[in-house]
């Protein structure tokens, strides 16, 4: 499943690439990829004739601002001439990606949603899954009132709410095992279960400590671990173990090297014990019995 960093990194690829692309018409070739509006018709009508004027995220969510021109004619965009459009929010979940080609060509049978403008450039969302969600959140509604998940989202990793007194307080009442703190969405945005572990292997922190065990000075090692590896992991496009595809479709070209997760059996980079595997709440979990207490 795509994670911050290979989220951010489909964000940039799309800012990039999605210069001043204004929607000319919208194909929805799977009905259950469109969350909402519940109708589909007010979905790809909604999204007709808007710029996508900026892409942002939020956790795992990528939320394009959508802007309309005053009177149908394209011209200069300026304060003057545009007016909001509310927002096209994308979750890409376990294996959704974008495709942007220029000559448009043969969707592939995992094709969901088409997205056009008129010079015939498409934005392809494929999804081979399918639990990837799109939402056209109309101006004047709020995102985090529609998307249930969105609104309850944790802070940032890269933000200031995101601090050791935050982390702090929220494991000083919780005895379930930080591995699970740290996947849970509505007190970290964005992490999932490769960067948990290599947060944790980092910090020297064992997955299945109780969380009110953690003292001061290990929170402090591990919140500079969590910013340190998902930095990394940005500045090399993601992992290469997440089913994710950059805007080319191209996956398993990404540089970051993982310490522990995947890495089962395999000797630790600083201790040579064997990397082992045990399932948390579900999920597969890779530590170094040495290196992490
Ligand atoms: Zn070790």
């Amino acid at each position: 499943m795509p994670e911050l960093p290979e989220v951010e990194t489909v964000r940039r690829g799309l800012e990039q690439k999605l210069n001043n692309f204004i929607i000319s018409s919208v194909e929805v070739c799977r009905d259950s990829t469109v969350a909402y509006p519940i109708n589909k018709q007010e979905f790809i009508e909604g999204l007709q004739g808007s710029l996508i004027y900026k892409w942002g995220r939020r956790g795992k969510y990528l939320i394009a601002e959508l802007k309309k021109f005053k009177n149908n004619s394209v011209e200069i965009i300026s304060e003057e001439t545009t007016k909001g459009n509310g927002y096209l929010i994308v979750h890409l979940r376990m294996t959704g990606y974008f495709t942007f080609t220029k000559n448009s060509s043969k969707p592939c049978k995992h094709t969901r949603i088409r997205i056009f403008d008129n010079n015939n450039n498409e934005l392809r969302y494929i999804d081979l899954r399918s639990f990837g969600q799109m939402w056209w959140v109309k101006e004047g509604l709020s995102p985090n009132n529609v998307i249930k998940g969105l609104g309850s989202l944790g802070p940032e990793p890269f933000s200031e709410n995101f601090d050791v007194n935050y982390l702090n307080k929220i494991i000083s009442k919780r005895k379930s095992p930080i591995k699970s703190i740290l996947l849970d969405q509505k007190i970290i945005a964005g992490i999932g279960n490769i960067y948990a572990d290599e947060s944790l292997y980092a910090a020297g922190i064992s997955p299945f400590r109780e969380s009110n065990t953690i003292k001061k000075n290990e929170l402090i090692k591990l919140k500079a671990s969590i910013i340190d590896v998902l930095k990394k992991s940005i500045g090399s496009g993601g992992t290469t173990f997440s089913d994710f595809r950059d805007l080319e479709g191209e996956t398993g070209n990404f540089g970051l090297q993982t310490n522990v997760y995947r890495r089962t059996g395999k000797e630790c980079r600083k201790c040579k014990n064997l990397i082992e595997r045990k399932k948390i709440a579900g999920r597969s979990t890779h530590w170094c019995r040495t290196c992490q207490k």
